[in-house]
Order: C-alpha cells, then structure tokens, then sequence
C-alpha cells in the first residue's frame, strides 16, 4: 500500500513538471508555486533542462559572453558590519583603512586599458569622511580622462550618498549621471528580503530600498544588473521574495519603456574565520553545496524570465563550477576582472587566482562547449572568437 501511495505521488510529480514544461515551450511563465515546486521535486538535470528553454527566448544557444573589465574597490572604509565581510575596516584611521588616491585609480584604469578593458566597475565601503562632491567629482574626472565604460557604486552607496547629502536616490543618480556614469551594478543585494538582513546586514540598505534605488537608474535608463548571493541560511520563500522583487520591477521598468536589468548575476556565500559569521558558533548553518548553487542558477534563469542574460559566476566556486553554471541556462562566463579584493578575503578561491585573461576566459567557454564572444558593459557583442586558437 505504502509502494501504491508512493507511486501516484511520483506519477502526480512528473506529470505537474511536464505541464511546466508545456508552459515554459510556449511562452508562459512560472508561477511563485511552481517555482517551488521545481525547486523541492525537478532533479537538477531537469531544472536545466527548463532553464535552457528559457535562455533560448534570448540569445543564440551557441555562444557564451565575456567582459574585459577591471574591478576597482575605491575604499574599504565602511560603516555598515555585515557579518559576511572580511573586506571592511570600520575606522578611517585603522592602518588597513584606505581611499585609492588619482594616481592610484589612474594607474589602475591604464593598465586595464592595456588588456583591452570595455569598462571599470568602482565599488566601496559606506565611508563617512568623503563628502557627497567626492563622487560626481570621480566619476566627472575619469570619464574626461579615458575613453571607458563606468559602472559605479552599488544602490547601498547611492544610499550612503543620500545620507550625507539629504538628496533623493534619483537627485543623487541624476547628477552621478550627469557626471558621466554610465551604469549601477547590483551590488548589496545578497537576499532582497529583510528577515534575511535583520539577521546578517542590519544596518544595510533595505530589500525594498534596494528596488526604489534601482528602480530610478533605470527610469534613467543607465545600465543596470541584478544580483544575488545565497547561503544566509535562507529558505526557499525567502529566495523567492528576493526573485520575486526583481521580477516584479523589471515588468515594472519595461512596461514603462525601459530596458531594465541586463544580466542577473548569482553566487554562494564565501565565509571565513576573517568574518563575523565565520567565527559564530553558528557558522555550520551558513554556505550551500554546489548542486544547490546550480539549482538556484537554474530556478533563477527559469523565474526571472524578463532579465535577458545570465551570469555563470567563476570567483567563488572556480571556473569549473562556471563551465557547469553554462549549461544551467547562463550565456555568460563574466570578466576579467584584474582584481577581487572582497570575497577573497572572506576565503574565495581569487585568494591566489583573482583575475581571469581574456584568453583564459575564452578557453573556459569553448571547454564548456560553447563559442566565445566578447562584449561590452551594455551587452553589445564586441567580436566573436568563432575559429579555433591555441591553448
Ligand atoms: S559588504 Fe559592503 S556594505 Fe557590508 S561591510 Fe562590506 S563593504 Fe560594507
């Protein structure tokens, strides 16, 4: 009896995953239920499966995107102690405590240039001692200087910004624009969910504050990315509050007539005894195996079915783990990057291997069994690398 009852069960399963399945081949989307279920009953090989469906609503299936970038962290001074980072130092004076000085950022930003580089992505700690002119004044003086892609400043330091100057997150977007920014990256979500950030980020930007941010750069119409990190001890509703926030603002941006989000971006927490919640007792409860990251990959790629491209991350689990991101429905590998300075202290792999060369990035893509095509922060195709190259 017990063996009958389990096999209406499984038969009941699969023939609600070939009616997602149905929906998915046709155009429609996946309801919050749904998403749920695939994630507690669709195998991993399934999920990517469905997400693959998904990912052939946007882009040709043969090709994989790459970005030649430099990641540069303008200060590590920082007043918000999220337990997850090791990247901080909260005492403008501590001997650790920096601001990147022109000459510093310039050296930088050249030698990125050298490699061919397409974009700078400025990111830093909430800092009290810069003044609100310290921003549109960066990115005013590097745009007149070099020839180069800026995203800048994730929506937690539009809020620091809005802080120290009482401006309104559009005001402040408005005249780092008007200086010549050209995009916000999606820096700081983590989980777009404050039971979540109660617990691991308190004093950080809000789930629905986070939105209103990104929600004004995109009404002007700078280029904008989701992103998300899991391994807060998190669960499925809360990841799908998270899914959902961005769901609901990208319908919300398109049918306003603007382009929304271009990429989604995952990664799973990285945590050592360098941060707080690596040193808590509790620290068992934090972090997610690999599966689960390419599960949510793929649940991602399947619910967020109006963000076009999607992200395989190398930084925190390697490249290997990207080149199976690939086939999880992603069609991009990421970037070069040139530096990591924030999840590798917390204990990532970019510790010893925090830049990826153009080339290499190319290998990792054809290795995953896919052409590769180098674009630019917009999305732009740059060139495709369609025959064959030396290892
Ligand atoms: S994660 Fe960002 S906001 Fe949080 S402490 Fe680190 S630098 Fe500050």
């Amino acid at each position: 009896m017990k063996g009958q009852l389990k096999n209406v069960v499984s038969i009941q399963t699969m023939s609600d995953l070939s009616q997602i399945r149905e929906k998915l081949v046709a155009g429609g989307r996946v309801t919050r239920a749904e998403a749920i279920q695939l994630w507690n009953e669709a195998s991993p090989v399934e999920l990517a499966e469905l997400a693959n469906i998904i990912r052939r609503r946007f882009n040709d299936t043969k090709v994989v995107t790459y970005l030649v970038d430099r990641n540069i962290n303008y200060t590590n001074v920082c007043n918000s102690d999220c337990s997850f980072c090791a990247f901080y130092r909260h005492d403008p004076k501590h001997p650790e405590a920096y601001v990147l000085s022109d000459a510093q950022l310039d050296k930088k930003i050249e030698e990125a240039l050298e490699l061919g580089a397409s974009r700078i992505l400025l990111q830093g700690g909430h800092n009290d001692d810069l003044p609100y002119s310290f921003y549109p004044n960066l990115i005013a003086r590097i745009k007149k200087k070099y020839r180069i892609d800026l995203n800048a400043f994730s929506p937690s330091e539009v809020q620091q910004m809005q802080r120290i100057s009482g401006k309104s997150a559009l005001e402040v977007l408005s005249d780092l624009k008007a200086a010549g920014l050209d995009g916000l990256p999606g820096g700081g979500a983590e989980i777009l969910d404050d039971e979540v950030r109660r617990r691991v980020s308190p004093k950080k930007i809000k789930a629905d504050e986070w939105i209103a941010v990104m929600e004004a750069a995109q009404s002007l119409d700078l280029i904008t990315t989701a992103s998300m990190v899991i391994g807060f001890g998190e669960t499925i509703e809360n990841r799908l509050n998270h899914l959902e926030r961005l769901r609901n603002l990208q319908d919300r941006s398109q049918k306003a007539g603007h382009k929304g989000f271009n990429m989604f971006i995952s990664w799973n927490l990285v945590f050592n005894e360098n941060t707080s919640i690596g040193r808590s007792r509790h620290s068992d409860s934090y972090g997610v195996s690999a599966t689960e990251y390419l599960k949510n990959v793929a649940l991602a790629r399947i619910f967020l079915d109006n963000i076009p491209h999607h992200q395989a991350s190398w930084p925190t689990l390697g490249a290997n783990m990207a080149q199976i991101g690939l086939h999880f429905g992603c069609d991009d590998i990421g970037s070069t990057m040139m530096e990591e300075n924030v999840v590798s202290q917390a204990g990532a792999p970019t510790k010893e291997k925090w830049s990826m060369s153009p080339e290499e990035l190319r290998q990792h893509i054809r290795g995953a069994g896919f052409i590769p095509a180098q674009r630019d922060s917009a999305l732009n195709i740059l060139k495709v690398f369609d025959q064959p190259e030396a290892a």
